[in-house]
Parts: C-alpha cells; structure tokens; sequence
C-alpha cells in the first residue's frame, strides 16, 4: 500500500536529538514516504542532525537558526533546487530558564521578546521563506501547548508565546489559503524533552495528566507525528487555521 506522503517533499525544522517530537515527525513522514529535508540550529548541533538524517534517510540536512532572516533566505536558496516542496513542520521553540521557573510577572522584556521571536514569530518568517516553493499547495504545521489557552504552572512566557503562535497559525491559514497552502497546530501533551526539561516542575505536569485525561496516561511522541503526517497528507485537505489537541483529552477536563 503507498504511504500517505509518496510523491511528497517535507521540511522538518527542529529536530536537537531522538527525543525531539520532531524527530518523531520526521520519522513518520519518511515510513509515508515523504522526502525529507532536516535544518539544524547552528554548528553545534550540525554533526548529531547529519548523523540523525542519515539514518532516516533525509535527502538533505540544511543549516537554519529561524531567529537569522540571513539564514532564512539562505534555506530558500538552498531548497530552491529540489523544486516543489509540500509539507512543512515547525517544531520549534525558545525562553531562558530564569522565565520558566521564576513568577511570571517577573519576566524581562528582553526574554519576553526572545521567545516571541523564536516561538512564534518564526513561524511568520519560515511561512514567508517556503509558502513560494509550495507551487501545488502544501501544508504547514506547528507544534503548541495547552499553556497558550490555560494557565500552566512555570509555563509563563512559552504560554503567551504559544498563544501568539496559534493566532499566527490562523493569520497565516487566512492569507496562504487561496494559493492552496494550508496552516495548523497539533496541540501536544506534554513529552519530556530538552526543552520540557527547562520548565520548572516538568515531572509533577507528567503525572497530572497520567492521572486526569481521558485515556488516563502520557502522550507518545509518535500520537503527535500521526497527527502531523495526517496534516501534510491529502486526508487533511479540508483542514487550515485549525489546533488539533493530541494530549490524551486532558485538555477537556475542568477538574
Ligand atoms: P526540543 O527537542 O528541544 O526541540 C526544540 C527545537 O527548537 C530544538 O531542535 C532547538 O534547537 C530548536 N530551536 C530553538 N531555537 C532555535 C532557533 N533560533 N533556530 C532554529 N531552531 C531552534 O523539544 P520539543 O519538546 O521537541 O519541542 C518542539 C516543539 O514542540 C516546540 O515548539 C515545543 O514548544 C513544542 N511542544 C513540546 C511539548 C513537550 O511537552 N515537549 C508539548 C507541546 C508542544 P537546539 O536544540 O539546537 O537549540
């Protein structure tokens, strides 16, 4: 049977190690059968992202720090050859430790800005640099929290990031739409990665929601790159502008 991305090119940003959900994305996207493009962050993740991509089997691993309009046009340069592209996933996200352990109302307007930038204004910029390349349509998606529409304890400024990125991902949805380019969010429960690490009392949100959500335990990261394979497929033809929670139902229940 084909894979539900055969004939397909996909952009992976995000992926630092296995345990990324990009990662997990990326991995689902090549067993559909999807070309698959990764981007690292910078030399010092360079060797561990060529090495990941070459086991998944990547076609290319390019170098984009999403914060670098330079960087920016030098992804749309370098993947202009490849000619069309059409799935994106940007799984990308940033603010220093000190916003996600200390009170919120103590955050820095510079590391207000950080975040605003990495978290959610990137995902602006990397729709402007591959929205040209999707000349058959495409579709571009987003990873978001529950933190954007709840109050999650030490989440803070990731919170009104992740807010601004699904307005951004409904912006985006209205403008790209009539050129047949589609925007979306997966809303994932939490995973323990390198960047939850960072967020204060990470362990205690792993067991409240083992305990509360409907199916009673943790989001596996691949639940989250279905759903990501399920948005740059043709199945999601219909869906844009849209927050797809995959968090076990947790984000249902009021208490
Ligand atoms: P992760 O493995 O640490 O991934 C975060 C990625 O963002 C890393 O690859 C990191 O690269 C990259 N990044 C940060 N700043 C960047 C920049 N300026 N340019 C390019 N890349 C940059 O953690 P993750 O949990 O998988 O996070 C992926 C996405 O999922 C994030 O948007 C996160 O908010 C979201 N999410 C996570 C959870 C969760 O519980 N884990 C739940 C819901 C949503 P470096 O490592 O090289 O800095």
């Amino acid at each position: 049977m084909p894979g539900l991305l055969e004939g397909k090119s996909a952009l992976v940003l995000g992926v630092a190690n296995k345990w990324s959900l990009a990662y997990a994305v990326a991995e689902a996207y090549r067993r559909e059968g999807a070309r698959l493009v990764l981007t690292y962050q910078g030399e010092r993740q360079r060797e561990t992202v060529e090495t990941i991509g070459a086991e998944l089997g990547a076609a290319r691993v390019l170098a984009c720090d999403v914060s670098s309009d330079a960087e920016l046009a030098a992804l749309r340069t370098a993947l202009e050859p490849d000619g069309r592209l059409d799935a994106v996933m940007h799984s990308i996200a940033f603010a220093n430790r000190e916003d996600l352990t200390r009170p919120f109302i103590e955050t820095s307007r510079a590391g207000y800005l950080l975040a605003q930038d990495v978290s959610a204004y990137s995902l602006v910029a990397v729709s402007r640099t591959v929205a040209p390349l999707m000349s058959a349509g495409g579709s571009i998606a987003t990873l978001s929290y529950l933190g954007a529409v709840r109050v999650v304890p030490n989440y803070n400024v990731m919170g009104v990031a992740k807010a601004a990125l699904e307005a951004v991902v409904r912006y985006l949805a209205s403008e790209l739409g009539p050129q047949g380019v589609r925007v979306n969010a997966v809303s994932a429960g939490p995973v323990k990665t390198a960047s939850a690490r960072a967020i204060g009392g990470f362990s205690s949100i792993l067991d409240r929601v083992a305990e509360r959500a409907p199916l009673r335990r943790n989001t596996d990261p691949a639940e989250v790159a279905d759903a990501a394979v399920f948005l740059a497929s043709d199945l999601s033809r219909g869906v844009t502008g849209n927050v797809l929670y995959v968090d076990s139902g947790f984000s249902i229940m009021a208490l």
